[in-house]
C-alpha cells in the first residue's frame, strides 16, 4: 500500500517512509538535500553519501547514513547526490528527477519496475523545454554580451552551482556568492571534483560596482541591499527555472529569465514512464492530477495522483 502523508509511506514487509520531514518509518529514505524533502529529525537515514554531507552542513542535521537490503539507490540526475529509490526491486520512487544531462550532471537512467511513484512538477504539455545545450549556450552568450554587473538568482543548492559552472566556462570575471551558495559550494568542492573559486559577498561586494557577477538564492532578488546595488550600477538581474518558460511564478520580474530546470519537462516525464513500463503509476507534486489523467487517457496507463491520506492500491 502506498499513501501520501508527511512524505510518501510505502507499506511492504516493513514501513518505508520516503522524503518526510517528520514521519518515522522502519526505513527513512531522503532523496536529496532540498529543504522540501529534508529530514528534520536526527537519526539514521537512507541516502547517498553526498546527500548525508549536504544535510549535515545545510541544516546542521545530526543524521547518519545507513543502508537497507530492500532499498537500492539510483542517481536521479536532479542535483549531485540526489537518488531515486527502488524498493524490493518492484517499486520505483523517483524523488525529484531529471533525465537530461546538464552542465556537469548526468540525467537519470530509468529502470523497469512494477509500480512507479513519480514527481509531476511540469506534468502538462505546456512545459516542454528548449534543447538544453541551447539554453546553456544562451546563458553563456548573455554573460559574454553584458559587461555590466550581473545578478544571478538560483536555488542555493544545485542550480546555483550549475550556473556558476557555466559562467566560469566563458569568463574570468569575479563571482561573488551569497553565504548560502558558498556553504554548498564548499561541501561540493570537498567531496567532488568541482571547483568554484567564488568570493564571499561581504568582503567583495564592491566588485559588484564594477564587473563582478553575483550569485545568490532567489529570495535575495527582492532584498533592498541587492536592488540598490543593481540600480546604482546598471546591473542586470537573471533567474533560472523551468517556470521561466512562460514567465510564471514571478519570473517576469527579471531582466532575463532562462528556462533552465533541474526537473524533467513534460515529454521527458512521459518517456520516463514509458521506459519504466510500470503496471501502476502514482503521480505527486506539481501537475499531478493532469499528468495522471494524460497517462490514462493518451497512454493507457493505470495512473492516479497520490493525494494526502488517500490510500491507493485498494481504491485504484
Ligand atoms: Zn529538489
Amino acid at each position: 500500500m502506498i499513501r501520501k502523508k508527511d512524505g510518501i509511506h510505502v507499506y511492504q514487509d516493513v514501513k518505508h517512509v520516503l522524503d518526510s520531514r517528520n514521519s518515522i518509518g522502519d526505513t527513512n529514505f531522503v532523496s536529496h538535500a532540498h529543504s522540501d524533502h529534508a529530514f528534520k529529525k536526527n537519526g539514521e537515514i537512507i541516502c547517498s553519501k553526498l546527500t548525508e554531507k549536504l544535510l549535515q552542513k545545510r541544516f546542521n542535521a545530526d543524521v547518519k547514513r545507513v543502508e537497507h537490503d530492500s532499498i537500492q539507490l539510483i542517481d536521479s540526475g536532479h542535483i549531485l547526490g540526489s537518488s531515486a529509490a527502488l524498493i524490493d526491486g518492484k517499486i520505483l520512487y523517483t524523488g525529484d528527477v531529471s533525465t537530461r544531462d546538464r552542465a556537469y550532471i548526468e540525467g537519470f537512467q530509468p529502470v523497469e519496475a512494477e509500480e512507479l511513484i513519480i514527481e509531476a512538477t511540469y506534468g502538462i504539455p505546456a512545459y516542454r523545454f528548449p534543447d538544453q545545450e541551447e539554453i546553456e549556450r544562451s546563458i553563456q552568450d548573455w554573460v559574454e554580451e553584458n559587461s555590466n554587473p550581473l545578478f544571478l538568482f538560483a536555488y542555493a543548492l544545485g542550480k546555483a552551482q550549475k550556473i556558476q559552472y557555466l559562467v566560469q566556462e566563458v569568463t574570468e570575471r569575479p563571482i561573488i556568492a551569497h553565504g548560502s551558495v558558498l556553504k554548498m559550494n564548499n561541501v561540493l568542492e570537498k567531496h567532488t571534483d568541482l571547483e568554484f573559486n567564488t568570493l564571499p559577498y561581504k568582503e567583495n561586494k564592491d566588485l559588484l560596482k564594477e564587473d563582478g557577477i553575483y550569485i545568490g538564492p532567489t529570495s535575495t532578488s527582492k532584498k533592498q541591499y541587492i536592488n540598490k546595488l543593481v540600480s546604482q550600477n546598471n546591473g542586470l538581474k537573471a533567474g533560472f527555472s523551468g517556470w521561466a518558460l512562460h514567465n510564471s511564478m514571478g519570473y517576469s520580474r527579471y531582466d532575463k529569465a532562462f528556462p533552465f530546470s533541474d526537473h524533467c519537462d513534460f515529454n521527458e516525464l512521459v518517456e520516463l514512464v514509458e521506459q519504466v513500463e510500470p503496471e501502476k503509476v502514482y503521480t505527486h507534486h506539481g501537475f499531478d492530477e493532469q499528468f495522471a489523467s494524460y497517462l490514462r487517457r493518451e497512454k493507457g496507463f493505470n495512473a492516479r495522483a497520490l493525494k494526502n491520506n488517500q490510500s491507493s492500491l485498494t481504491d485504484f
